[in-house]
């Protein structure tokens, strides 16, 4: 205990002297100490144990250390440690199938990248190769990652102090609870987004515009489940007007929503998917493009004009297959399908009728948001001091939870038991209760 202490300090030590942190100031961030973790639950050198309710940065689906990606790993260290792009490599090959085998069959291809953001890059660039046109649309609720075109397409402030890119165009889509159409039912919501994106790329001119780049479900934004018929009309928009449409997973696929991907629940197929964080959970950094037969022909004699050194790396490679085994092995996807059905709807449903802090919940599989208001008649969002509060008092519990603006994401890796997964809201609703008490 006594070591474990002092590790802890001097892990804080080291850390706020040397190391820059993320979307921060530095002076500010108070980093949580984490040593170790095995499936949904990390712990720090001193032996405090948290539930991760956060999977990180909801990246973890296959949980914390999974034996069998650990030793694909390991062995892959072994045999070849790291080998360039323009080879071809069995594990590299693997994997892309892997892949694929869970997409529909117009997608045909994967280029590798290193992570999420570089995936929306390629992406673009993909779609503005392809069509020979420039613009990209995307939504103000969404955000693709922090370098050069996928900072400018993402809608939330990050974007505004890196607008370095040109080309971009935003629209809302459909968010019934605040809702910018006026709109008081779902379908109303529905129609009247897709009637407002038809309208944009009528006036941006539609034979200026590449692609149409949508999270699937928009995540950091806010678990913004579309409602029916939403994609499906998007689809159709960019069927009309010859514009790619680029769906990005990299959030919201393998098995966040229950799903492989998340268009399965869609009724839509995309031309270009972005993937990357549970593809392997992070274990290894990944990322990267699905890309459908028809763009990928358009480079069948024309050179494509992007690489990364590091694309398709072995060990993430092998990362990957064994994940995506794993997951298919251990019924993972269907797990958090069964989780977010019986056990994380239905006792969030409960949560959102006893605490008065709750304006709305909503979700599927185990990709969820609590979003969190001063007054439910005028949805007014908490303050920022609230927020740090239900943090804390969660944190003083042993759960990890994912904080964005005022709502709580309910997002802990697809292999929770309900177990876990009822235990973690039973600690969310006291800590809700201790916050509200103070209030
Ligand atoms: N796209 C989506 C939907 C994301 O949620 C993220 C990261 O949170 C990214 C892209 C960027 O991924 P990365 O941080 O791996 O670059």
């Amino acid at each position: 205990e006594v070591d474990g202490l002092t590790l802890d300090a001097e892990t804080v030590a080291l850390d706020r002297a040397h190391v820059f942190h993320s979307w921060s100031a530095q002076a500010r961030v108070a980093p949580l100490v984490v040593a170790g973790g095995s499936g949904s639950t990390v712990w720090d050198h001193a032996g405090h144990t948290y539930l991760d309710f956060s999977s990180q940065l909801v990246n973890t689906n296959i949980g914390h250390q999974h034996p069998r990606v650990v030793e694909a790993i390991r062995e892959q260290a072994g045999l070849l440690a790291t080998i360039a792009p323009a080879t071809a490599n069995l594990t590299r090959g693997r994997a892309a199938a892997a892949i694929l085998g869970h997409a529909p069959d117009r997608l045909t291809k994967v280029f590798f990248t290193n992570a999420g953001a570089d995936a929306v890059e390629n992406a673009i660039r993909l779609a503005r190769l392809h069509t020979g046109r420039d613009k990209v649309v995307s939504h103000y609720r969404s955000y693709h990652g922090n370098t050069g075109a996928a900072v400018v397409a993402t809608g939330d402030w990050r974007r505004v102090p890196n607008e370095y890119a040109r080309g971009h165009v935003h629209v809302f889509g459909p968010y019934l609870y605040r809702s910018e159409f006026w709109a008081t039912a779902l379908e109303e919501e529905c129609e009247r987004a897709l009637r407002h994106l038809e309208r944009i790329v009528q006036c941006e001119g539609p034979d200026s515009v590449a692609a149409i780049l949508l999270e699937t479900v928009p995540g950091t934004a806010g678990v913004l489940v579309p409602p029916p018929g939403y994609l499906a009309g998007v689809r159709e928009i960019a069927d009309r007007y010859g514009i790619v449409l680029i769906l990005d997973e990299v959030m919201a696929g393998f098995g966040r929503t229950g799903e492989w991907f998340a268009f399965d629940a869609h009724d839509v197929v995309p031309d270009l998917v972005t993937f990357a964080k549970g593809v392997n959970s992070g274990y290894v950094p990944a990322g990267g493009v699905l890309i459908s037969s028809q763009i990928a022909a358009t480079f069948d004699e024309r050179v494509f004009p992007g690489g990364l050194t590091y694309s398709g790396h072995p060990l993430a490679m092998a990362a990957i297959v064994a994940a995506i085994g794993a997951m298919e092995d251990e019924g993972i996807v269907e797990n958090a399908a069964a989780v977010g059905r019986d056990v994380l709807g239905p006792g969030l449903a409960e949560l959102a009728e006893r605490q008065s802090l709750v304006g709305e919940v909503r979700g599927t599989g185990v990709f969820w948001a609590v979003e969190l208001v001063a007054d439910r008649a005028t949805r007014e969002p908490v303050a920022p001091a609230v927020m740090g509060a239900v943090r804390a008092a969660c944190l003083a519990r042993g759960l990890l939870p994912f904080v964005a603006d005022n709502r709580v994401h309910v997002v802990p890796p697809c292999v929770v038991t309900p177990d876990e997964a009822r235990e973690g809201l039973a600690l969310l609703d006291e800590a809700l209760t201790e916050v509200t008490t103070d209030l």
